[in-house]
């Protein structure tokens, strides 16, 4: 079997990587990492040039759900100590749009915690999304199970991407969540591609999943082939089961491998540093940009992040523009 250097060698766009391949690339001494953040930074280089995507997240309802995904502060099977609402002030939203269009950044995301919605929740966020639209804002949906119909409701507000995270393998699944599958997400994923909506599906490393699971799930989002593909590194947020669990803890490379392999399958798509990026990414960042071309500003659902500003200086300092001259503001 190849190492991973004589991977990086005979690599071509145009012959996907296999399984084996991938987890060889997972695998990578780490004596050997320069190697592979080379290869993956040429292929950010040549689709995303210096561009960096800036997302703003606001959680429209939080908390609350019922279902037990294992990492998620927002389960009902959670104690962790969060806010909970149904849904945040209409003032709240429209600030946090207005600041995305001020700030030129790319793309307001918006999460909904819950598993499935009436039509009546539907035609309401539709109307908030067709609101925030009259500014041009790029949006995107982090939401549950869509019927066809809400899908086209939300489709006909103007709404622009769809956020549907695979979170593991097929096979790891079961351990991190017992009231949905993997297979479901899937469903839905194939859904919302047919109602014409651009998609975003990543996942989380560090829920005590093997490097072959980890090469799984990028598998089976390439099979979907998503215009975004953000990678979560696990924090583990307390009074969640994960973190008394305690999985074992992530190392900087192995994360950084993790994102390699993500853009040498992917190479056209956003890949995007999510959660753990100020923790497993702190005095690294410049290895990072070279690799994704996309991070959260200002927090994530239920965990802080870096404000807005600090951000965008950090991005400039490094030599990439992480302002989007095509949104509103
Ligand atoms: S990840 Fe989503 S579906 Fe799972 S518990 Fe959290 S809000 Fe509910």
């Amino acid at each position: 079997m190849p190492g991973s250097d004589e991977i990086l060698d005979r690599y071509s766009e145009e012959c996907p990587l296999t399984r084996e391949e991938a987890v060889t690339i997972l695998n990578t001494p780490d004596d050997h990492l320069r190697e592979l953040v080379r290869k993956a930074g040429e292929l950010r280089r040549k689709y995303k040039g210096n561009k960096v995507s800036v997302q703003l997240l606001t959680n429209v309802r939080s908390g609350n759900c019922s279902q037990d995904c294992a990492y998620c502060a927002q389960s009902c099977r959670s104690e962790a100590d969060i806010e909970k609402y149904r849904s945040i002030p209409d003032e709240k939203l429209y600030a946090d749009n207005r600041t995305v269009n001020e700030k030129h950044l790319a793309r307001h995301c918006i999460g909904l915690s819950g598993i499935s919605f009436t039509d009546n929740e539907i035609s309401e966020l539709a109307d908030r999304i067709r609101e925030m639209k009259k500014s041009g804002t790029h949006i995107c949906c982090s939401i549950g199970f869509l019927t066809e119909k809400q899908a086209r409701m939300l489709r006909d507000a103007g709404l622009d991407r769809i956020n549907h995270n695979l979170n593991t393998s097929r096979r790891y699944y079961p351990n991190i969540c017992s009231t949905h599958t993997c297979e479901q997400r899937i469903e839905n994923i194939r859904m919302l591609r047919r109602v014409g909506f651009e998609i975003c599906c990543g996942g989380i490393i560090g829920m005590g999943e093997t490097v072959e699971d980890a090469a799984d799930m990028l598998l089976d989002i390439r099979e979907i082939s998503p215009e975004s593909v953000p990678i979560n590194f696990l924090l583990p947020i307390k009074g969640t089961r994960l973190a008394e669990q305690e999985p074992p803890k992530l190392t900087a490379e192995y994360c950084t491998k993790v994102l390699c392999l993500a853009r040498l399958m992917m190479p056209k798509a956003d890949i995007r540093c999510a959660a753990g990026r100020e923790v497993y990414f702190a005095g690294r960042e410049e290895t990072l940009f070279g690799i994704v071309d996309s991070i959260f500003a200002a927090g994530y659902l239920t965990a802080g992040g870096q404000g807005i500003d600090d951000t965008l200086r950090l991005i400039a300092s490094l030599g990439y523009d992480g302002k989007i001259e095509s949104t509103g503001g």
